[in-house]
């Protein structure tokens, strides 16, 4: 049974009294976009409208750019329709299926719908298709439009929806053949800004989380109630700030100090990060208790994708992480950046939605009018390497011509062909290879495709190897406290499993330690390993192997029984794997990996703890590193095993490793990085030569032209000047 209080929230929605207005907009038409205020009730409404109008409708589906956001608004739709969550209405997300044979409303990421449409083109399941949260130009949702005007040609019935905050939606009408806009009449307050004095947005990357808690408290002791909701970018940062406010708030003097005494005795904070469990508290939708202020510290989540009641104040930092490509690894790396315009506008706007407010800028005014008008849409400044392999499984050859809402840059669109030949995943015509066909099976990032199936085709280890892929595909298994004896006490606890082979070997271990206990949640807050990640790691592992035995891919592993180890296990060793009877071969784990990341090489040099790229980078993005640009200098990160001061390898004893990715701090850190011998790698390294002589981007010799023409200042750097450059440095 629903309940009175949520039939009426249903129906106290802006949206309500529009209700037949969209559903006989969605009967007339079978492309149409609907935009309303971010909060009006578009996500959990509007599906639901359709549910109870279009009775003999099969399946409708809506995509969330975030995983968080499908799971919370599927939960939060179950509850509104009265049916227990993975009935009626269900959710899909990467390696998380909450639907059955019932389920007639499915929230998934567009990340799970791009590759259902992969799989099919014509999207036969569904009868509607709903793309939310469009203007957030996620690289999937871009990919998405391109192929559902395809889907659109090819299944005209289909009915498709496009819903967005109120922004740039000419653009998306025009790119869908014209199709009617139904604008859902908003109603906002005024929002009164206050920008700082006269900080600079650039001045303040450093103090911005310290400068957002102070904001918060002045607003807390300072101004009438109402609740605050401040943008920060990520979860360590959140957590930080909750505390920090927390312990001020409680020196207050509140009789003195706060203005508003009477009416706000105490706060109640929150925050909501990418993980599940900050959204799992309802109490976040709620009104704090009487007598109390809310204060919630978010991500961008809560700019568009999540609306909390009852915000009066918002604290703006100017700042987002955001995914963007870097030219010197030819990966993506997530950065904190700037906000847009736009964005600030959005957030500001979150302050009135049911009453003026106040939004707090930490920077300036002048720093606004400085920063760009949009958001760069995704698919312009991300690695393009799961979708171009993705749009070549679908048979579409040409990628720089494909029907983009705004094409990625040719150069993005080349360096990932670059990645995919060296991958061998494409030939040397851009045809996709029988391997690449089959990384196409797993939903992983292509490097790691390409891991496992060497580990089974050719290594003879990928029993071992789909644990350690599993790992490297869920959130951070590493928990790291802040407080300075924890934080040792942590990083003892983690020596216990230190390899000195390196990541890869360690992360096996660890899964190996987990196991051993039962799968235990004690065992993994006492060494400080996330419980929620690792036991996701065991869920994807057993789903990896579930699609390579539904595909004949072997299940092999390259553990042995080794009796002199068991004999060694009695003498007490300190480190696990030394305690341990089974022994794997770890070389061809290394080897497996090394099919992949010997992109990912890098040479030690002659004298320092200090490591170069082998070839990738410079090879990749010759189109974008200045001829005299210095080689960017890598260093082991502090969470590796190879990390010199854990003293496990000798650095004069690690000439080669290859990385997984690369964190920038202060300085570029290598993360997950083992040992790697040249041998293993030379044939390969040879993929890069070729990458001169080879046609990618199919017949189209035109706009190889164009791109060419346009990179004639940079010189190509080649891999052999550049090992004799790393001997001199
Ligand atoms: P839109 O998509 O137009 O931004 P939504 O459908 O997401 O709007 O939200 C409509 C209303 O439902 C908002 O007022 C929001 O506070 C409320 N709401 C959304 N999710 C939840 C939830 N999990 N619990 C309680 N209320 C929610
Ligand atoms: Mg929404």
């Amino acid at each position: 049974m629903v309940s009175q209080r949520i039939i009426k929230q249903r129906e106290s929605l802006p949206i309500f009294q529009f209700r037949k207005d969209i559903i006989d907009a969605i009967k007339n038409q079978n492309l149409l976009i609907i935009i309303g205020e971010t909060g009006s009730g578009k996500t959990t409404q509007i599906p639901q409208y359709i549910l109870e109008s279009f009775e003999d409708c099969r399946l409708i589906g809506v995509t969330q750019p975030r995983r968080i956001a499908a799971i919370t608004v599927a939960n939060r739709v179950s509850e509104e329709h009265g049916t227990r969550l993975g009935d009626e209405v269900g959710y899909c997300i990467r390696f998380d299926d909450c639907t059955s044979s019932r389920t007639r409303l499915k929230y998934m990421t567009d990340g799970v719908l791009l590759r259902e449409a992969t799989l099919d083109p014509r999207l036969e399941h569904y009868e509607i298709i709903i793309i939310d949260e469009a203007h957030e130009r996620t690289l999937e949702t871009d990919v998405l439009f391109g192929l559902l005007k395809e889907t659109h040609r090819l299944r005209p019935e289909l009915k498709i929806l496009i819903m967005s905050a109120t922004l740039n939606v000419e653009k998306f009408s025009d790119f869908f053949n014209e199709c009617p806009i139904f604008v859902i009449p908003g109603r906002t307050y005024d929002v009164a800004i206050n920008h700082h004095r006269d900080a600079k947005i650039s001045s303040l990357k450093s103090t911005y989380v310290q400068r957002a808690v102070d904001t918060a408290l002045y607003i807390h002791t300072q101004e009438p109630p109402g609740d605050i909701l401040v943008f920060l970018t990520g979860q360590s940062e959140i957590e930080r700030a909750c505390l920090d406010l927390d312990d001020q708030a409680r020196e207050l003097n509140y009789r003195k100090d706060v203005k508003y005494y009477n009416e706000v005795k105490d706060l109640v904070i929150y925050p909501i990060h990418a993980t599940l469990e900050t959204m799992e508290q309802k109490a976040i939708f709620e009104d704090p208790p009487k007598g109390t202020r809310k204060v919630v510290f978010a991500t961008n989540i809560a700019q568009t994708s999540v609306t909390i009641p009852g915000i009066k104040y918002v604290v703006d930092t100017g700042f987002v992480k955001q995914k963007s490509y870097d030219p010197s690894t030819g990966m993506d790396a997530l950065l904190v950046v700037p906000i847009s315009q736009a964005a600030a506008t959005q957030r500001a706007g979150r302050a009135g939605r049911t009453a003026p407010g106040k939004a707090f800028r930490l920077y300036s005014r002048e720093s606004f009018e400085q920063m760009e008008i949009e958001t760069v849409p995704e698919i312009q400044r991300s690695s393009l390497l799961g979708t171009v392999l993705s749009l070549k499984k679908m048979g579409i050859r040409d990628i720089i011509h494909f029907e983009f809402i705004d094409p990625p840059d040719p150069i993005l669109v080349k360096n990932a062909l670059k990645q995919l030949f060296l991958l061998e995943a494409l030939d040397e015509n851009g045809n996709l290879t029988p391997l690449g066909d089959e990384m196409c099976i797993f939903p992983l990032n292509p490097f790691l495709s390409r891991v496992l199936i060497a580990s089974a085709r050719q290594f003879e280890c990928s029993r071992e190897v789909s644990t350690i892929v599993a790992i490297l595909s869920v959130e951070e298994i590493f928990i790291t406290p802040r407080n300075g004896e924890k934080l040792f006490e942590a990083y003892e606890r983690r020596k216990e499993f230190y390899h000195h082979l390196g990541d890869y070997v360690t992360l096996l271990y660890i899964f190996e330690g987990y196991r051993d206990s039962g799968y235990d949640r004690d065992w993994c807050r006492d060494k400080y390993f996330n419980y929620r990640a690792l036991s996701m790691a065991k869920n994807v592992r057993d789903q990896l192997r579930e699609l390579m035995e539904k595909h004949g891919i072997p299940i092999i592993s390259c553990g042995q029984r080794d009796d002199e180890d068991v004999h060694r296990k009695k003498r007490s060793k300190k480190s696990y794997y030394e305690k341990k009877a089974k022994k794997y071969d770890f070389a061809k784990i290394l080897e497996a990996f090394s099919s992949s990341y010997y992109i990912h090489l890098a040479k030690r040099h002659p004298h320092r703890a200090v490591f170069y790229h082998y070839a990738s980078a410079n090879v990749y993005t010759s189109e974008m590193v200045d001829s005299n640009s210095s080689l960017l200098a890598l260093h082991i990160s502090p969470m590796s095993a190879l990390h010199p001061d854990n003293k496990i390898v000798k650095i004069d004893n690690l000439d080669w490793v290859m990385y997984h990715s690369v964190l920038y701090t202060s300085k570029a850190l290598m993360k997950v990085v083992s040992k790697v011998k040249l041998e293993w790698v030379e044939e390969k390294l040879k993929l890069f030569k070729k990458l001169e002589t080879v046609n990618l981007d199919g017949d189209d010799k035109r706009k190889e032209k164009e791109v060419k023409s346009d990179s004639n200042k940079n010189t190509v750097v080649e891999p052999n000047k550049l090992e004799q450059e790393n001997d001199v440095i």
